[in-house]
């Protein structure tokens, strides 16, 4: 059997581990570093860069760089170069593919199969991406998993007395915040609530604001509609953020930022730590509702928690940390690596389900409710938040019409309760309804979620058992047949550049005689 791994595909950083002698080891990529950028960029001759090597160039290739691509799963984004665009699938599949490579070379075996994490709080479309994007990168995703579950799982494995945790992940572009109930033999996912669109990379936009108005107002020129000048503010942001973790205060300084008339414009601006949480306070914030909707979903109150596990490069930020302790009344423990611990869970669950691990069972939950529309714009809905995985439910509809033969499904994501004002996972329709008075014919809706929190819904109509059936793909989903297409992309892509390389080896065997 091959090796399997796990995988953590992080918006900003993403990180790979494997079962060696029976514990999660974090792989090194090709470069020597334990995480990897997930930074894609393609240069004018054809090659790719991935990684550390693609980050590097940002600044003075900012057009056909992509990064924080995760944000765009699930929706139909298209990153475009030279004419050709892909989807955030196919350019999460590159990230994917080199880190099976350097997995493969450091295990010194092929790698196939793969755990996956999402965000607790990815929709089903994102987590359909996610599950596609592995398998354009020639992976068997084996299971997605919640990043939460698997930090817990990182942290709990082994580890005997019972408690009950709270796991607050931030990253560079999402928020979760999970409950956790850990036993010696199960690990249950009470409850999770959270913010996908909120993170690192938000904190580093505060910081652009400023620095754009700073210069704004030193300079007058206006700089938000100029790539390579962002770019180079958003690399000086997240610096000067980092530090400020650490220090009180950083110097940032960017020279030649933007050129006038009479001359070169630089840009040099001290920022405190304190200036820096005051433009951030409102996001620090913004993780208050997540974390006491959570607890309030799993029924215990901060003063129940054993512990709470820091997940993400963002909860290095002192204000953060603060929120933390201010929302929970404890102090967060520091026994496990937050960049590494979602990847390290990762593997432990593909060891649970290859058999590797024995006694060890997860349960995890749905994030968003799920149901259909109704008439009058009402959210009827089936499955609720938070209900275990996996789980089918059902319920009898009617039709509104008389006469009326067909009915349209419009399965819904989200907690309001009117239809409108939840996400739309997709439509189908079932026709073939025999034809009776409104109210009549009853339509069985099933709502089935799998293991890897994926939903497939079928509508039937009880009275000739005539069904239809679907599996949720939302707008920016990829057809089986784009898959496919872009599984070969991905393959040719992969035996042009090994030529490339063995090419290129040769000549500097050439170049050396
Ligand atoms: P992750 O998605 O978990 O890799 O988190 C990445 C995010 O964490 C990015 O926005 C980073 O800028 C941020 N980050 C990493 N290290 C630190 C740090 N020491 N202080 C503040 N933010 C950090």
């Amino acid at each position: 059997m091959s090796k399997l791994i796990g995988i953590d595909l992080g918006t900003t950083n993403s990180c790979v581990s494997f079962m060696e002698n029976g514990r999660a080891t974090i792989i090194p990529n090709a470069e020597g570093s334990r995480t990897t950028p997930s930074v894609v960029a393609f240069l004018k001759d054809g090659t790719r860069l991935i990684g550390s090597a693609a980050k590097r160039q940002a600044v003075t290739n900012a057009a056909r760089t992509f990064s924080s691509v995760k944000r765009d799963m699930g929706s139909d984004t298209r990153y475009t170069v030279d004419g050709k665009s892909w989807s955030p699938q196919e350019i999460s599949a590159m990230i994917l593919r080199k880190l099976k490579e350097d997995a493969e070379a450091f295990i010194g075996e092929t790698v196939t199969d793969a755990v996956i994490t999402v965000p607790a709080y990815f929709s089903d479309a994102q987590r359909q991406a996610t599950k596609d994007a592995g398998l354009i990168a020639g992976l068997n995703v084996l299971r997605i998993i919640n990043e939460p579950t698997s930090a817990a799982l990182a942290y709990g494995y082994n580890k005997g007395e019972p408690r009950k945790v709270m796991v607050y992940d931030l990253g560079g572009g999402t928020f979760d915040v999970s409950i956790l109930d850990i036993n010696s033999d199960t690990i249950e996912v009470l409850a999770t609530a959270g913010n996908n669109h909120l993170g690192g990379d938000d904190f580093d936009q505060c910081i652009v604001g400023f620095l754009l108005d700073r210069f704004r107002k030193e300079h007058h020129m206006d700089l938000s509609g100029d790539p390579v000048a962002l770019q180079r503010l958003s690399e000086a942001a997240e610096k000067a953020k980092i530090e400020l973790s650490s220090l009180q205060k950083t110097d940032i300084s960017l020279p030649f930022l933007a050129q006038a008339s009479d001359g070169p414009r630089h840009l040099e601006v001290e920022l405190t730590r304190a200036r820096f949480d005051e433009l951030t306070g409102h996001l620090v914030s913004a993780t208050r509702g997540p974390v006491m909707q959570a607890m309030e979903d799993a029924g215990i109150s901060a003063s129940q928690l054993s512990g709470v596990l820091l997940v993400g490069g963002s909860t290095r930020i002192p204000a953060v940390q603060e929120q933390v302790r201010r929302l929970t009344g404890k102090e967060p423990s520091r026994d496990i690596n937050p960049d590494e611990c979602v990847a390290m869970g990762a593997c432990l669950q593909g060891g649970v389900l290859t058999g590797a691990i024995h006694s060890m069972v997860l349960i995890d939950v749905t994030p968003l409710s799920l149901g259909i529309e109704t008439m009058g714009d009402v959210f009827a809905r089936i499955i609720d938040r938070n209900t275990p995985l996996p789980c089918q439910h059902s319920q009898v509809f009617t039709t509104a019409a008389n006469f009326q033969t067909s009915v349209e499904i419009n399965v819904l994501q989200g907690e309001n309760e009117t239809a409108s004002g939840n996400k739309s996972l997709g439509k189908f329709k079932l026709d073939g309804i025999r034809r009776a008075l409104r109210g009549i014919p009853q339509i069985e809706v099933t709502f089935n979620i799998d293991t890897n929190g994926i939903v497939h819904v079928s509508a039937k109509d009880l009275a000739t058992n005539r069904s239809q059936n679907i599996t949720i793909s939302g707008s920016g989903n990829m057809s089986p047949s784009e898959i496919e297409q872009a599984i070969r992309d991905a393959e040719r892509y992969a035996r042009e550049s090994e030529k490339r390389k063995s090419a290129e080896a040769r000549d500097d065997g050439a170049y050396d005689v």
